[in-house]
């Protein structure tokens, strides 16, 4: 294919729900991903929330579905690494390590990453490590919970823990929280949220999961052990846009700005799920939007 109607960068649900609108309405659509289809719903255990299945489904089940059904209608995927972009042209471009691929329209599917503690938590991942209390919340009953942060993520998240957990411990860097005042009153007032003041987590030790994380005190350098069953961590995430350098408009974070048809300020260079600028990122709004954005490609093309 000299030239694609439309290609579409990152293979997470946003990107594969894209694909298959686009495939069934027969555009020449190419989705390009540098790992295994299905994005971060690939390290999700379990899925409870997604509709359709009301027994839940594991992550990974759910991705090959959406990707089987993406393939099924047509959908081409290429397993490469976009570098770069290249806006300037009535074509655009796409950049790889070996080559560029013309298309007359993009989306950009390409998510975020959680920002990570890096104190060892990634083999924890899925056995105690969490970054979604919506997701992963009803699994922790009863169980004692480390919750890291004090922004309003982090503590309206909390809030959300103990309507499962019997205890929550925030563990937050400074000695006040960042949080809208409401969620504070909220968790002050909650009996099940303790806070470690002033403290950040170092580690965490468990034998097939976590069962305890090492808190230090910032002012006095103590450390200890809280023995915990689950740590969920709310410091923040990073877009997956190392690849866009100022091409397209995006928010303070780095998260790419939008309009209802979710068109950047790019025409026809569109941008949707976790790496768009939302207030919620889980894998329903990341496949609306999808549906949206492929919509309005193909209407662009249409009327190019
Ligand atoms: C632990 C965890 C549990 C969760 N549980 C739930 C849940 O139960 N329910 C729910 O609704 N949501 C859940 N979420 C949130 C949900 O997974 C995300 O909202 C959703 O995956 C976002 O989809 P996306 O397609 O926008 O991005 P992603 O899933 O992040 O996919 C982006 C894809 O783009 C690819 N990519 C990135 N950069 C490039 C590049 N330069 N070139 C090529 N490819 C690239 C990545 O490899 C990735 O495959 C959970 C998230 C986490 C981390």
């Amino acid at each position: 294919m000299s030239e694609y109607d439309l290609v579409i960068i990152g293979a997470g649900p946003a990107g594969l729900t894209a694909g298959l609108y686009a495939a069934r309405a027969r555009m020449n659509v190419l989705l390009i991903e540098k790992a295994v289809p299905g994005g971060q719903v690939l390290i999700t255990d379990w899925i409870e929330n997604y509709p359709g299945f009301p027994e839940g489904i594991s992550g990974f089940d759910l991705a090959e579905k959406i990707k089987e059904q993406a393939l099924g209608l047509g959908l081409e995927i290429e397993t490469a690494e976009v570098k770069g972009l290249d806006l300037s042209g009535k074509t655009k471009e796409v950049i790889l390590k070996e080559k560029r691929i013309k298309t007359k329209s993009l989306i950009i599917a390409s998510g975020a990453s959680p920002k990570r503690l890096g104190v060892g938590e990634d083999k924890f991942m899925g056995k105690g490590v969490s970054f979604c209390a919506t997701c992963d919340g009803p699994f922790f009953k009863e169980k004692v919970l480390v919750a890291v942060g004090g922004g309003d993520t982090a503590i309206q998240e909390s809030l959300f823990l103990t309507r499962f957990a019997k205890k929550v411990y925030i563990v937050h860097r400074r000695d006040e929280l960042r949080a809208a005042k409401i969620l504070q009153e909220r968790a002050f007032a909650n009996d099940k949220i303790e806070f470690i003041w002033d403290s950040v987590v170092t580690g965490m030790d468990g034998f097939f999961s976590v069962e305890k994380v090492t808190v230090k005190n910032v002012k006095t350098g103590d450390e200890s052990k809280v023995d915990a069953n689950g740590c969920f961590i709310w410091i923040g995430i990073l877009p997956n846009t190392e690849f866009i350098k100022g091409d397209v408009n995006t928010d303070e974070g780095g998260f790419i700005l939008v309009d209802t048809k979710m068109q950047t300020n790019v025409p026809g260079v569109f941008a949707i799920g976790d790496v768009r600028d939302t207030p919620l990122r889980q894998i329903a709004t990341a496949v609306g939007d999808a549906a949206i954005a492929a919509v309005s490609a193909e209407h662009y093309v249409e009327n190019l």
